[in-house]
Order: C-alpha cells, then sequence, then structure tokens
C-alpha cells in the first residue's frame, strides 16, 4: 500500500473499536480496485461523538463506518440521511456530502446481500426473529420489505418486541407482524421457519449458551440465520444443524455491509467473485481455517 498526498481516508468510529475486521475488508478492496485509500480503526470516547464527526469532516474524511453505542447517537450529527436508515433509527454508514455526511444503514442490505449468496430466501417465509434490539429492527425491516409472510418477534422482554410491532405496523402497511415472549415460542402454530438469531446469547466467551433451548422448536427451522460470528458457529448454529436445518453465521453479513459502504464511497460495484477472497481473509484474520 503505498500512502502519499492524494490518499483518501476512511475508518470506523465506535468504542471499542480494537477487535473490529472492517479494515481487513476495506483495505483489501482499496488493494483489489487500485484505490488510493486507506482505511483505520477511529476509538470515540464518551461525549466526544459530535466533535469526531465534525472533525473528520474538517480532516476531508471521505467515509466512516459507525459502530456500538453510536449507531443511533450519530443522527443527530449528520447532514442528512437515507430514508430507510430513517425509519431504522440507526446509521452504520456516513458518506461525505456537501457541508457534512449522509448516513445510511449498510447491515440491513448487507444481510439481504449474504442471505442472498447462500440462496436463503425471505419471500412467503415465517420468519422467527429471536431478539428485539438494534439489529433485531432492522432484521424486521428487511423481512417486512423482501415480501415475508409473517414475521414472529420473540424476546425475553416482550415488550421491546411490542414496540417494534407498533412501529412497523405504522411504517409497513399490510405486515404480519407479531411480538411474543420467547418462553411461548412452543406455542406457535406454523410448521415451518426461518429463524434469524439478533441477540447477543451465544457471543465470544459465553459460546455454550443458546437463546431457544427448547428442542421441539428446531425440528420446525428448516433454517437458522445467526447474527453472531464470533464463535464462527454458535451454539443456536449446531442446533438448527442437529434438527436437519440449514445455518449461516453473521460473518458474510458484516463483509456485506462493509462492501455496499465501500461502493458507496466509491462509487463502484463489488461482484459475488471478487468478495470471496475477502470473506477468505476476514476467516483467516480470526483463526478459522477449513
Ligand atoms: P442489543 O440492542 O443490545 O440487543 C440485544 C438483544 O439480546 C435483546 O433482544 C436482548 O433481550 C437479547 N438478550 C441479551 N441477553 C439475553 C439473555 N440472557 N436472554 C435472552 N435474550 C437476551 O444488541 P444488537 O445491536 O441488536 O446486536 C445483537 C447481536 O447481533 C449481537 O450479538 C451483535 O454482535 C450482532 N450483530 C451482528 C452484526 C453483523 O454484521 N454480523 C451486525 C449487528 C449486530 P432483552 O431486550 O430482553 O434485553
Amino acid at each position: 500500500m503505498k500512502i502519499d498526498g492524494k490518499t483518501r481516508t476512511c475508518g470506523l468510529i465506535g468504542n471499542p473499536v480494537e477487535h473490529t475486521l472492517s479494515p481487513v475488508i476495506h483495505n483489501n478492496l482499496a488493494q483489489m480496485f487500485e484505490t488510493n485509500l486507506v482505511y483505520v480503526p477511529f476509538l470515540v470516547q464518551e461525549g466526544g461523538l459530535a466533535e469526531a464527526v465534525k472533525g473528520a469532516y474538517q480532516l476531508n474524511v471521505l467515509g466512516m463506518n459507525v459502530t456500538v453505542p453510536y449507531k443511533s447517537d450519530v443522527i443527530p450529527y449528520l447532514k442528512e440521511i437515507d430514508a430507510l436508515a430513517e425509519k431504522i433509527g440507526a446509521v452504520n454508514t456516513l458518506v461525505r456530502c456537501e457541508d457534512g455526511y449522509k448516513g445510511y444503514n449498510t447491515d440491513m442490505s448487507g444481510l439481504f446481500r449474504a442471505m442472498q449468496t447462500e440462496g436463503i430466501q425471505i419471500k412467503d417465509e415465517n420468519v422467527l426473529l429471536l431478539g428485539a434490539g438494534g439489529a433485531a429492527r432492522a432484521v424486521a425491516y428487511l423481512c417486512a420489505s423482501a415480501g415475508a409472510k409473517k414475521i414472529i418477534i420473540c424476546n425475553r422482554t416482550v415488550e421491546k418486541a411490542q414496540e417494534i410491532v407498533r412501529e412497523m405496523k405504522l411504517q409497513i402497511e399490510g405486515t404480519d407482524i407479531v411480538a411474543m415472549a420467547l418462553a411461548d415460542v412452543r406455542t406457535l402454530a406454523e410448521e415451518s421457519f426461518l429463524a434469524v438469531q439478533c441477540t447477543s446469547v451465544g457471543l465470544y466467551p459465553n459460546v455454550e449458551d443458546v437463546v431457544l433451548a427448547d428442542g421441539e422448536i428446531y425440528d420446525r427451522i428448516h433454517t437458522g440465520v445467526d447474527l453472531i460470528y464470533r464463535p464462527y458457529e454458535t451454539q443456536f448454529m449446531k442446533l438448527v444443524k442437529a434438527h436437519g436445518g440449514k445455518t449461516m453465521n453473521g460473518l458474510k453479513m458484516l463483509l456485506y455491509q462493509g462492501i455496499i459502504a465501500y461502493e458507496l464511497w466509491n462509487q463502484c460495484d463489488v461482484t459475488e467473485e471478487q468478495a470471496e477472497p475477502l470473506l477468505q481473509k476476514m476467516k483467516e484474520e480470526m483463526g478459522i481455517y477449513e
């Protein structure tokens, strides 16, 4: 990588940022496309977000990704916001525009593209969505806009699931969406589900934990997508597999949210063939060799 006076800078703002895989995605893309661009992590301390966004603009930073805990907090500091990101209420990508940054949410489109590459459809599916945090909210929007037959949001705190359902009924008309406590999942009547695991249960180092312990429901999950990628195979995925289902972890979602951000910053298209070696590099970075 040659850094000179014309090198553009992109980066990640969040706290913590030390374990991010995003530099692997963007610096390899820059190399692949022979773009004079470097991507670095920027640790932003609590209370420093407004100055960080303003300062990045003054330093001519081309674009930034935003991670925990700033995906919603960053919104007031944007010049513009994409309509979908506004609906979701979370921004993970900032694109330089006149006088500031425009905010996008590429997590959702990243998950959609990742699922497509795995041949996992949302259209006409009964989606069992586990969790009602920030990620689950975005996935609920994705499922509604991608034509799911029914969306069932199950959460430990049922009130949070009910809140998402209320909001979505106002925003996307005609969506069949219901809220339910995790403990009641067994009472569902549907025979077959696409399940999307959006809780933090099972995340490293608590790798033995699983949000649904009841074996019966796994017989009805034909595909289980887990947004977690550390560990590479979660306990949830192991259970889906053991009951004959197909699985996908969150690494490809992470890859494609990055790819879509890179496409927005550089006005280019990244193909599935170009994405494949990046996934391998991310796996190597995680110590996964398969
Ligand atoms: P969040 O807003 O903090 O939400 C956490 C969710 O997990 C809530 O629904 C919470 O339920 C549930 N939960 C936590 N502990 C639980 C427990 N012991 N039992 C049952 N439920 C529990 O987090 P988030 O931002 O939505 O992220 C969720 C997951 O998605 C994380 O693991 C994150 O790493 C992953 N993620 C991956 C990507 C990717 O690119 N692959 C992108 C975004 C997020 P309550 O409401 O009851 O507390």
